[in-house]
């Protein structure tokens, strides 16, 4: 189950959003901070989709309403243009917790950039820090986490990896097997890389890279 909700910093009864975010997480569901969206969509199963102007947590009174569509297409389109599988396996770690900016260690959210842009863009939605103060953390929802150790050879199992710069990025690339092993493209926030002075970041669990993933 995964669940968008607006930061708890946005609330007004902040510790009593806090409570209840905490409460869903031990209860196995993925919750993820999000700013700048207003639905109040239930999607369940792939199949049955809740959409209408009803507040699922809160009731002051007003009426409001909300319609069940039962429908895989529809329930697939509206999941689509949440990217809602993008949202879940960007904004959790492998050890399924939330995951945190390696800039600064806050909780991350899904940022709308919708609002803020002038022209259509593909992906409005992106990866930022819920630290204000953390300037500058805005990833693609699709691009994979950041490593948290340097990569490791495939062939030999233990020679790092080395930053190698390539046009104007940068590669991971095994320095004994350079074209034997694939290379890795580099992302901000890897192992290596984070020389912010703020609290380190740990990840109880190490992200294993399958060859697919690099290029
Ligand atoms: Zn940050
Ligand atoms: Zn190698």
């Amino acid at each position: 189950m995964t669940l968008l909700t607006p930061p708890p910093a946005e609330a007004r009864n902040r510790a009593y959003v806090e409570e209840v975010i905490n409460n869903l997480r031990q209860l196995g569901a993925t919750v993820v901070l999000t700013s700048g969206l207003h639905g109040k969509d239930v999607i369940i199963d792939e199949r049955v989709v809740y959409t209408g102007s009803m507040n699922w947590s809160s009731n002051r009174g007003r009426l409001e309403e909300v319609h069940r569509i039962d429908s895989v297409e529809y329930a697939r389109t509206c999941l689509g243009s949440l990217q809602a599988r993008h949202i879940r396996e960007h904004t959790i770690n492998a050890n399924r917790l939330p995951r945190r900016c390696p800039r600064c260690g806050c909780p991350i959210q899904i940022v709308n950039q919708r609002a803020n842009l002038r022209e259509w863009e593909r992906q409005p939605l992106k990866i930022g820090c819920t630290n204000a103060e953390c300037e500058g953390y805005l990833r693609p929802l699709d691009e994979r986490l950041p490593l948290t150790t340097v990569p490791l050879c495939a062939i030999d199992g233990k020679t790092k990896y080395r930053l190698t710069a390539r046009g104007k990025g940068k590669v991971w690339k095994c320095p004994k097997h350079p074209s034997k092993c694939a290379q890795i493209k580099f992302v901000p926030g890897d192992a290596e890389s984070s020389r912010h002075t703020g609290p380190t970041v740990t990840t109880s669990a190490q992200i294993s890279l399958p060859m697919d993933d690099a290029f």
